[in-house]
Order: structure tokens, then C-alpha cells, then sequence
């Protein structure tokens, strides 16, 4: 069994710190015996045909633009959905899967990828602060979705794609009560922290969803230390 997960534009989408999504994938796979490559793809290189899971993270208003670009050229991540293949995008990579996109203070509007059936536009005020989510569909301690957000775009979803939770702290889509979007096995969301350190069961989630089988537990107490020191964090 082995497991290609794919860092998508580092240099364009990577300041808030979000390629530690693709670690903690790549740690959790591999200490359930699951063989992982991890390949960092930059503009202008093409995406593989071969991976199973692409993350997306973080990044500006312009570098935004260029990501979009880039890959329209390359198609491959449009490719890879119609494949089947996990995409997993945080917040600036939220908002290029959706049709479109404003940029700057003027919120001019930017054609996105079309992957998830989202626009984003300038809202208010920007998002910022630690934020707390109920994943839609989980019960239990894992249901608790803790992270950071930073956007000032607010995000509205369509009819062919469903909020991923709701929100208890925080801004998340659009001030409505909603947080990130999941259409097929796109999914998007704004928590950064990266937020799978923190929120392991949404990293094992993503690992199912790309192996189509569910995985063992793994318990590692010093993670649940992590995730219950963020939780309250953001409780107080
Ligand atoms: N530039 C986008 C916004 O402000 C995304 C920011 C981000 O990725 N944190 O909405």
C-alpha cells in the first residue's frame, strides 16, 4: 500500500505555515505501515498524475492569481478530481477552487478553478483569530475543529457543495455560520495552524478518503496534549 500526497506551490501558497498538513499526513500514514512519497510541485512543473492527495495552503491576494494561472496551464488538478483523487486546500487555496475570487481593496474579481461550487468576495472586516468549528456529521471529542483564521475574503457556497461545519468561534465562510465547503473529495476550509496537527482525526479522515478504507487508531498522547491545550486555548 503506498500513498502520493503532493504539495501544490509552495512558493505561492505557503506563508502561513500550512505545509505542515502534508507532514502530519505523511507521519500518520507511515506509522500505520503505509509507504508515502511526498513531491513538492512549483509553477511551471506538472502536477502528478499519480497522487492521491493535494494540498493546497495559505498565501496573498496575488500569489493567489498566479496559482490559478499555473494551473489552469497544467490541468492536472482538474485531472486528478476527475479521477477521484483527495484535494485538501486552506484558505487562499480555499478560494481559487471556487468560480471566482476578489482581490485587493477594490475586490476585483478573479476567475477560479470551478472545483468547488463556492465565490468568494471581500467581506466586511477581516477574519482574524483563533477559531472553533463542529465538523458536520461527527459526533463526539473529534467533531471539535480548533485552528487560526486570517482572510478577507468570505466565501459563499452554491447547491452542489456542503459545509464542512459550523461554526461556534470564529468568522469561517461568510459570517453566516458555516465553515469550509466539501464537494466529492474536494475539500477547503480556512483554519490554518496548520490545523491537522491539531485536529488529527481531520487528517485521518483525509487519509481514508484517499485510501478508501478506514485506518486503525492511533493514539499518541502527546497530540491529544496539543489538541486539548488548543481546544481550551480557544474555549477561554
Ligand atoms: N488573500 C486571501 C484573503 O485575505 C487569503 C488569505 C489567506 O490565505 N490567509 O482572503
Amino acid at each position: 500500500m503506498s500513498l502520493e500526497i503532493v504539495q501544490v506551490y509552495q512558493s505561492l501558497l505557503g506563508i502561513y505555515g500550512d505545509q505542515g498538513n502534508t507532514k502530519v499526513l505523511q507521519k500518520r500514514a507511515e506509522w500505520r505501515g503505509i509507504d508515502t512519497k511526498v513531491t513538492w510541485v512549483e509553477p511551471g512543473q506538472p502536477l502528478p498524475e499519480t497522487g492521491d492527495i493535494f494540498l493546497l495552503g495559505g498565501g496573498e491576494d496575488g500569489a493567489q492569481t498566479a496559482a490559478v494561472k499555473a494551473l489552469k496551464a497544467d490541468g492536472g488538478l482538474h485531472r486528478a478530481v476527475d479521477r477521484g483523487a483527495v484535494v485538501f486546500a486552506v484558505c487562499a487555496g480555499y478560494q481559487i477552487l471556487g468560480h471566482s475570487f476578489g482581490v485587493g481593496d477594490a475586490d476585483e474579481p478573479r476567475e477560479g478553478l470551478g472545483l468547488l461550487d463556492v465565490t468568494t468576495t471581500r467581506g466586511p472586516r477581516r477574519a482574524v483569530g483563533e477559531v472553533l468549528h463542529r465538523w458536520i456529521g461527527r459526533f463526539g471529542d473529534d467533531a471539535w475543529i480548533s485552528g487560526f483564521e486570517n482572510h478577507g475574503g468570505y466565501t459563499h457556497l452554491g447547491d452542489d457543495a456542503q459545509p464542512f461545519a459550523h461554526v461556534e468561534v470564529g468568522v469561517g465562510n461568510a459570517n453566516d455560520g458555516t465553515e469550509g465547503a466539501l464537494q466529492g473529495t474536494v475539500v477547503g476550509m480556512y483554519p490554518h495552524g496548520p490545523v491537522l496537527p491539531r485536529n488529527p482525526a481531520l487528517a485521518d479522515w483525509l487519509l481514508e478518503l484517499a485510501l478508501g478504507h478506514e485506518l486503525d487508531p492511533l493514539y499518541l498522547p502527546a497530540h491529544d496534549a496539543l489538541r486539548r491545550a488548543r481546544l481550551a486555548a480557544v474555549r477561554a
